[in-house]
């Protein structure tokens, strides 16, 4: 393979550290991440036993989503995922946050506990798809780690899978789901793009972009205008913030007609820091 998309990935990352060198830190755990998944973002089958290219699969998800409203992730089968290709990302994964001086001694227990199958990595993938906050709270104390950095790297892992899932989905399914979790894999959007006055939510786990109101708070569904307000950064007219007053949630807006250089796919919420700082200040919370 002449190039792959992790390379490519990995060079962006590269220009966007001479751009932003205050955000060293985050891109290069980024980067890190990256390569730890690199046999399932290299495999055309992102992980899985799927061919992807069979439009009949993505179809067929497509449907469902439409028939029952709700996101892809909840019509995937946990089994379709290569718990060997899994295990062994998952174990560069945790090596990785190790390396940064993470809870060695408690992510290896875990490790070993996935080894040796007394945790399914099918039963993680399970938990990690339908978002099932009770199997990870309760791993985490299980394991005495924060259960967010569990569900954090199981993420990582379907991650491929599901940024391939987006790439071939149908854009009017995206532009038409009008609802705040992601219709690939339901997780809330703490990022939007502004497109010709319309309001994109893009997705941080697997990149989707779709369409929703310009009044309309991605944590609790208020529509009422006057409720929601936003600001805007002094000397960059190209952010906002949009925010709800009443339940202080906020979203952070990149208005693209104002870009003076394009930001990558991907990066939307990592070059954002600062709007979450401004945000906190003023006592808003992150979705
Ligand atoms: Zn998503
Ligand atoms: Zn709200």
């Amino acid at each position: 393979m002449a190039s792959s998309s992790t390379n490519d990935k990995l060079k962006i990352i590269d220009e966007i550290i001479k751009d932003y060198p205050d955000l060293y830190n985050p891109l290069e755990l980024y980067k890190m991440i990256l390569q730890a998944q690199k046999q399932i973002r290299d495999d055309p089958k992102k992980g899985t036993i799927i061919d992807w290219s069979d439009e009949s699969i993505i179809e067929d998800l497509q449907k469902k989503v439409r028939q029952f409203n709700q996101p892809i992730t909840n019509f995937l089968n946990p089994n379709i995922f290569n718990s060997k290709a899994l295990i062994n990302t998952c174990e560069r994964i945790v090596k990785a946050f190790i390396e940064k001086g993470l809870e060695k001694k408690l992510l290896d227990n875990f490790l070993n506990e996935l080894f040796y199958g007394k945790i399914s990595i099918h039963d993680l993938v399970a938990a990690t798809l339908k978002g099932d906050a009770g199997y990870f709270k309760d791993f985490g104390e299980r394991f005495k780690v924060d259960p967010a950095l569990i569900l954090f790297i199981a993420s990582t892992l379907i991650q491929p899978c599901l940024e391939e899932i987006a790439k071939r989905i149908d854009s009017s399914l995206l532009e038409k789901w009008w609802q705040a979790p992601c219709p690939i894999c339901g997780r809330r959007p703490i990022v939007a793009r502004l497109k010709a006055r319309k309001r994109y939510l893009i997705c941080s786990l697997c990149e989707a972009e779709y369409l929703t109101d310009l009044f309309f708070c991605v944590n609790c569904g208020n529509i009422d205008p006057t409720t929601l307000k936003f600001l805007a950064p002094e000397d960059y007219p190209e952010f906002r913030v949009d925010f709800c007053e009443k339940c202080k949630h906020y979203l952070k807006v990149i208005d693209e007609s104002k870009l003076k250089k394009p930001i990558p796919k991907g990066f939307e919420d990592i070059i954002t820091i600062d709007l979450d700082i401004m945000a906190n200040e003023l006592g808003l919370k992150r979705v």
